[in-house]
């Protein structure tokens, strides 16, 4: 069984957990660095990126995040997590973890559409699935090494390169999990790649 870690720093943590638990993985709340080496996956989660940066460099992630992902081990980032990973920010904000080649645009949306669900067709994905969209960014520019999964409006919004996965929306806020059945499968092939 795999283990997927939730970064527990602030934002919508409990939700990813109990779709974890569902699909038959373990899910658990990672509050420490050293609880990364317990985990195959990693979840950066939603909520707002500014506070969660901060928390990230007052409990000393930054390194262990980066080392986590150089072992090629799975990191799925969702809309503040995104954030995140991202190596860009428009318009001069500081990015932060510096992951993933993708340039990224903080609140998308608009104030109008701050917040709305709407059905999304994602590559690798039989079925349209539902996303919920809060307060969202949206990938502006990707590198020629990142997959797109979805867009919407002809903006970016999921996004996978190696084993770096990300969505502007909120997954864990659905009963549909096949995102996280995707990130399940980019963890085991990342498990036979470093056996
Ligand atoms: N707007 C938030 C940010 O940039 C993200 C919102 C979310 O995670 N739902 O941090």
């Amino acid at each position: 069984m795999y283990t997927i870690g939730v970064l527990s720093l602030q934002g919508a943590v409990s939700e990813h957990i109990n779709q974890i638990n569902q699909l038959g993985a373990k899910g658990i709340q990672i509050k420490h660095p050293e609880q990364l080496s317990e985990i195959d996956g990693l979840i950066i989660p939603g909520g707002e990126s500014t506070a969660i940066k901060k928390l990230i460099d007052r409990y000393d992630f930054l390194t262990p995040i980066r080392e986590f992902s150089k072992a090629n081990k799975p990191i799925f980032g969702t809309c503040a997590g995104m954030v995140l990973l991202a190596k860009n920010l428009l318009d001069s904000e500081d990015s932060h973890l510096m992951l993933m080649d993708i340039t990224v645009k903080r609140n998308a949306f608009g104030r109008q559409k701050e917040s709305f669900e709407t059905s999304l067709h994602v590559y690798g994905i039989e079925n349209e699935i539902p996303a919920v969209f809060i307060r969202a960014p949206i990938i502006i520019e990707a590198g020629e090494d990142v997959e797109i999964l979805a867009k919407i409006d002809n903006h970016i919004v999921a996004a996978k390169q190696d084993h770096l996965l990300v969505t502007s929306f909120h997954p864990e806020l659905t009963e549909d999990s096949s995102l996280l059945q995707l990130f399940l499968e980019m963890i085991a092939t990342s498990k036979k790649l470093t056996v």
